[in-house]
Order: structure tokens, then sequence, then C-alpha cells
């Protein structure tokens, strides 16, 4: 590891007075910066009457605006930049269910910054020279494929850049090459795990870096126990740089935060007020060192909880649990809100059944229904109707006592729910179009 990357390490573990100074400082660097170059804050910030000497503490900033998805849309493609397009040296974008995608863009120290928070999240699964890296996330306008290229090359590691798709070629790769390291959506290392067979006990890899899509504990055992590794939950966004946000140490109780360049803060999504810490509310990030697209107080609709308390790895950094939903993903059926985590959570309890399904919406006279389809392990097909319906009914019981919900389920043969190779599709929203239908 060279100097620069030895500091950037050093800081996880630096006191939290000084991270907490550091912050501080960047925060009114940032508000300076914004209120100069991007109208939308010169104008926000300027009718709040916040300049950046106003920000004592980090405690003032829960008084700054916040901003939003439809910021972005409001100001596409370029009206949230602080730099010249001179300055820009990368764009990505993501596709978003709706209308035009959310358009972010990278200055070369952005750049840089990002390739130290990959190679810094990679180095909390052990990540060094000797490894060979098979990257399946999505090259591309997606952030995942090139944010994890550049943090593993950074640190000397061989990269695969397979990106996602081409299942048996990845599988070829995987074991050819002696992959110790997996990078691609939770969901689609179930989908090479299945492929590979019991040939994954053949494949040399050790940790994995699952991100990009919500997923369970029991995702997390069925990864681990299939693929024989050590799988981390990373998060990110688009918005704010992409994967390199946070990533678990092997503690594995939370996913720290790279807080000398990102602030996390949780409000409660109606009220928008800080919510104490441990509760679970909306994440919400301000960009500490960005220079083409700097955010304050990023609403990023992921919903989680903080916990400030010391790790046992020695870094002093927040962590942020699991992300549990999106307050703009939540479900209500017949009155009763629903996370499709919680189902997927329900689902995996159930050893007979395999983690993966679809929830089907539909609206049956003003009524939203939830159908529950989800795969049976192949002895279970085997075992015939009655063995199937009995599984169905002790899913739906065990849905009901999760989610305090009756859901209609049905029990598939195997390899029938349709695989994605990036974010997997977990929705199909037949609810007519017009009443609050939406696909996902
Ligand atoms: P994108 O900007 O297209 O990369 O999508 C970012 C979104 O993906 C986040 O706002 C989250 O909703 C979701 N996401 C990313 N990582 C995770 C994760 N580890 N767990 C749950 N959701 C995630
Ligand atoms: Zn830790």
């Amino acid at each position: 590891m060279n100097d620069a990357l030895a500091t950037a390490v050093a800081v996880e573990r630096a006191p939290r007075a000084r991270v907490e100074q550091l912050q501080l400082e960047r925060v009114r660097r940032v508000i300076a910066l914004i209120s100069e170059r991007v109208p939308l804050y010169r104008e926000r910030l300027g009718r709040a009457g916040v300049r950046a000497e106003d920000v004592r503490s980090l405690a003032d900033l829960r008084g700054l605006p916040f901003t939003t998805k439809a910021d972005f849309r409001d100001t596409y493609p370029f009206g949230m930049l602080a730099a010249p397009l001179e300055d820009v040296v990368r764009i990505h974008a993501s596709s978003g269910t709706t209308g035009k995608p959310t358009v972010v863009a990278y200055t070369r120290r952005d750049l840089d910054v990002w390739t130290e928070v990959m190679a810094r999240t990679l180095l909390a699964g052990g990540v060094g020279r000797a490894d060979v890296v098979h990257n399946a996330y999505g090259y591309g306008l997606f952030t995942g494929g090139l944010g994890f290229h550049y943090g593993a090359e950074r640190l000397g590691a061989a990269v695969v850049p397979i990106s996602g798709g081409l299942t048996e070629r990845q599988i070829t790769a995987l074991r050819d090459f002696g992959a110790t390291v997996l990078c691609c959506t939770p969901s689609y290392s179930l989908h090479l795990a299945e492929e590979a067979g019991l040939t994954s006990k053949d494949l040399k890899l050790r940790v994995g870096f699952f991100g990009a899509e919500p997923w369970t504990e029991g995702m997390r055992q069925a990864i681990e126990s299939r693929l024989h590794l050590m799988a981390l939950n990373i998060y990110g966004l688009s918005e704010v740089i992409g994967p390199g946000v946070s990533v678990e140490c092997p503690e594995r109780r939370g996913m720290h935060v790279a807080e000398d360049h990102f602030l996390p803060e949780i409000v409660d999504p109606v009220t928008l007020q800080p919510t104490p810490p441990g509760l679970t509310g909306e994440l919400v990030l301000t960009t500490l060192t960005k220079e083409a697209l700097p955010l304050l107080r990023y609403r990023t609709r992921d919903l989680t909880a903080l916990d400030p308390g010391p790790c046992a790895c020695g870094r002093t950094f927040v962590r942020i649990g699991r992300i549990v939903g999106r307050s703009d993903d939540m479900l209500i059926i017949r009155g009763v809100n629903v996370y499709p985590s919680q189902i997927e959570h329900a689902l995996t309890q159930i050893p007979d059944l395999e983690p993966h399904y679809l929830l089907v919406l539909r609206r049956e006279r003003a009524l939203d229904t939830i159908e529950v389809r989800v795969e049976c392990r192949a002895e279970t097909a085997a075992a015939g109707e009655a063995a199937l319906g009995a599984l169905a009914t002790r899913a739906q019981r065990r849905i009901l006592e999760v989610v305090g919900l009756t859901a209609e389920v049905a029990v598939v043969p195997p390899k029938t729910i349709e695989r994605s190779v990036g974010k997997a599709k977990r929705i199909l929203d037949l609810r007519a179009e017009g009443e609050g239908a939406r696909n996902s």
C-alpha cells in the first residue's frame, strides 16, 4: 500500500473529535462551493439565509435544505454540476423506472476519491495484490462495474472485468482464472452458484462484495453456504458517488460509512426531523469532497439506522444497518405497510424454499392483493403437488407472522422465476395504470 492510501485507511480509525472536525471544515467548504457554482443551491441557500460561516457545528446542518431526486430531474442533465464540463472526465447515469435518467459527473479528483473509497471497500475484506477479482457488476453507465474496477486495480489485484451476463462464461472464468474475490449483486451470486452447481466447492472464492439491491441475512446464509466465501454488504448510490459509500467489515454488524467523504444523517421520512440513534429512518447524505456534483443533505429514500457505537474492528466511522426498504418502495396492501425485504426474510426462514421470488400485485375491486411466487428445492418439486401445497401453506403462515398480512403463495419449481444479471426484479405490478401503479 502506498502512503496516500495508507493515510486514507488510517483516518477510518481516527478519534471521533478529529473525524467531526474534518467533517465540519469540509461541510463549510461544500456550502461555499455550491452557493457560488450551482444556481439551484444559490437560490435555495440564499432564501434560507445560509452562509458557510454560519455553520458552526455539525448540528447546524439540521436546519439546512435537503436535496432530492426531483432536483436532478428539474435540472436535467447538467444543472446540478458545480464544475464546468471542461473539468468533467466521466459521466454515469442511473436509469429510474420512469422518466429521464439521473446524470452524474466526476472530475479527475472525484475519480481519485472514488478509487480511494473503493480500494478501502475492498480492503475491508482483506483484498490485496495476490487476489483475482471477478467483477460481475455491470460496466457502462451503471457505476458498479467501473467503481469496483478502479478500486481493485488501485490495490494491485488482478481484475477480471467480465461485467454482467453470459453466465456460462462467468463460471468458466471463475474456475479457470482462480478468482478469489467476487463482486456482483447478491441475487446474481445465487444464480452463479446455481449454474456452477456442485463444482462451486472447487472455486477459490474467499470473499464477496454484494450490494446494489436489498438483501437479507437469509440470503447471506444461502450465498455463503453455496459459494463458500464471506459475503460482505456494500452500499452506495450513483447520485452520491456509486459504490464506496459504505461497506461491512468482517464483524458484519452494519456497514461503516466513509465518513471523511460522506456525512450521514437519519431523518424521519415524514417529519424530516432527525431520528434518535438506533432508530430506523431515511438515510440522508452530504458529500464532503466532491467537485463536479457536491450534494447537500441528499434524501436517498433508503431506510436504515445509524449505529455510532464502537466496532470491534477498530474503525471509528459510524455504521448503517442493512437497508430495510425504500420509503418509496413501501407497498400498502389492504392497509398493511409491507416492504419486500420483510417477505424475503419470512421466505428464507423456510429451508425447503429457494431465495428466488417475485411479488405480483393486483387490484381486484379496488382492493390490492399480493401473490408471492417462490421457488422450492428440486427435491421438494419431485415430491408432488401435495408437498408443494403444504409448503405454500407454511410460507403463507410465516408471512402472516412476520408481516401481518395474508398473501396468496404459489410455490413453483426451481429455475422458473426469471433471473437478472444485475438488480433483481422482485415486483410485478399489475395494478391498472393511473391507479397508483408502478413497475419496479
Ligand atoms: P444506483 O444509483 O442505480 O446504483 O442505485 C442505488 C440504490 O440501490 C440505492 O439507493 C439503494 O436503494 C440500492 N442499494 C444499493 N446498495 C444496496 C444495499 N447494499 N442494500 C440495499 N439496497 C442497496
Ligand atoms: Zn467494523
